[in-house]
């Protein structure tokens, strides 16, 4: 049967995509809600009624109980839960990470799942903390790749095994890991043990683990981010090749009496109204709902509407071309998640290449805009323009006979000519009054044409209030100072 992934459409290094799992299939970037059998503050049949495709749960459970154990095994996972979407399965990593030890073997792990129906099945990789030291990290790798090529063997190619992908907080184990699940052929590939650093807020952190093990996994992977719940975190996940996502996050928080946000989570009892238009939140008042005697099911159920519907604006957004600026939008609700936003932008170099060439608009969003994959990509793309020997860059349009060449100005892009102006992102682009930014940003693309372009001399005329940067930026350039 096999797992496969197909790439529709992208966005940065985002995809909307399918999933397929023998018969079945996922729409991507999906998330799997978990299912803890012994707690279900929402049914699966209620989640499935939520537009859900796929959820995960965890087999350790299911073979330690003595409640489900033989049921699973007689009637199969599916029937048990009462779901007929995708059930993806783990596999007691997570207690071995919480508790240090479990009481079953890889083979013994896999074929339990295999057992139960399971469609998904991950074996019992080891989840090296972030606070593990490199050695430590290693050993752990090591025990992973043989487990995982222990799996292949015994189970065959086509056995749907996920292929985590460890190493802790090093990027060069990170890097090797994806390259061993690649070698070893795994097309489904989670990225593991980086729940402590959602949890601590280490964003940046958590793009530097995600780049490394995306910079070595095939394109064609399916790549799951075990344990990301939080909606605030989709769209700055997706944007560095995320597919799918699985989330206690709901029913833990319902527990714990928080209510969920694309910016951030709230307690209850310190909201005075809902922002939200889901059906728990539009029938009750922030009151009601802390007061309501079955509040962690409705709370849950919130939670879950909240995270499904960021979903889907990720990928609306993705088949926008939009990404970046929901990203942005998404990034602001926590100063560490900015923190992330700037360590994906200082790889925009990598992510161009993935990056999709035309897109919906550009809306100018701030300073970090000006090192958006797009902007990046027109100033490599300026050493392509042919020129004369004498070539003008007017920021405030204008052409002199005197010139061989008139360029134009946009930042924070820098000069195009007028044959660009209606093209992507020079006539797509959306921005409010200049400022130093996006000037300094566009004086970058006037040095790429320099530099590019060394037979030819350059002047640019601009208002005196932009001199000092065009003189900052590029050192010995002619600048006339225009009043227009
Ligand atoms: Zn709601």
């Amino acid at each position: 049967m096999g797992i496969a992934f197909e790439s529709l459409y992208s966005d940065i290094a985002g995809r909307t995509g399918r999933l397929t799992v023998g018969k079945k299939t996922v729409k991507t970037p999906a998330l799997l809600p978990v299912i803890n059998p012994h707690l279900q503050l929402v049914t699966p049949k209620e989640i499935q009624s939520m537009g859900v495709e796929a959820l995960i749960t965890n087999a350790y459970i299911f073979s330690q109980s003595r409640q489900y154990r033989q049921r699973a095994l007689d009637e199969g996972l599916h029937k048990v839960l009462d779901f007929d979407g995708v059930i993806m399965t783990d596999s007691g990593s997570f207690q071995l990470s919480v508790y240090g030890q479990v009481s079953i073997t890889n083979i013994e792990t896999l074929s339990f799942q295999r057992d139960i129906g399971s469609d998904i099945w991950v074996p019992l990789d080891i989840p090296t903390s972030p606070e593990s030291g490199y050695e430590t990290a290693e050993r752990d790798l090591t025990i992973t790749t043989e487990r995982l090529a222990e799996a292949k063997e015994v189970f065959g190619k086509e056995a749907p095994i996920a292929g985590p992908v460890q190493g802790g907080i090093f990027t060069d184990l990170r890097k090797q890991a994806a390259r061993n699940v690649t070698d070893l052929d795994f097309t489904f590939c989670p990225i593991g043990a980086v729940v402590p650093l959602m949890e601590s807020y280490r964003y940046r952190d958590l793009v530097s683990v995600v780049m490394a093990a995306k910079q070595a996994l095939t394109p064609s992977a399916c790549v799951h981010l075990f344990g990301a719940g939080h909606p605030s975190m989709f769209a700055l996940a997706t944007a560095m090749g995320c597919d799918l996502f699985d989330s206690a996050a709901y029913a833990l928080s319902a527990k714990e009496g928080r209510y969920l946000t694309t910016h951030g989570s709230f307690k209850i009892d310190e909201l005075a109204d809902l922002p939200c238009a889901c059906n728990v939140c539009r029938s009750l008042t922030a009151a009601e709902l802390c007061g309501a005697p079955d509040r962690e099911r409705l709370l849950a159920l919130h939670n879950l509407y909240i995270t499904v519907a960021e979903i889907s604006r990720v990928r609306q957004a993705i088949f926008d071309g939009t990404l970046w600026e929901l990203v942005d939008e998404r990034c602001r609700g926590h100063p560490q998640l900015l923190s992330g936003f700037r360590a994906l932008l200082d790889r925009t170099d990598s992510l161009e290449k993935s990056d999709r060439v035309s897109k919906r608009r550009f809306f100018y969003r701030g300073d970090e805009s000006c090192f958006r994959t797009e902007v990046v990509r027109y100033q490599q793309m300026l050493s392509r323009l042919r020129l004369g020997k004498t070539v003008l860059i007017a920021f405030n349009g204008g052409i002199r006979d005197e010139f061989d060449d008139t360029l134009f100005f946009k930042p924070p892009f820098g000069p195009f000519p007028k044959e660009l102006k209606e093209t992507f992102p020079v006539g797509q682009s959306e921005i409010p009054e200049w400022d130093d930014a996006m000037v300094t940003s566009g004086c970058r693309g006037i040095r790429c044409l320099i530099e590019s372009h060394p037979g030819s001399r350059f002047v640019v005329s601009c208002k005196p209030c932009w001199g000092a940067i065009v003189c900052r930026e590029l050192g010995a350039i002619e600048v006339r100072y225009d009043e227009i």
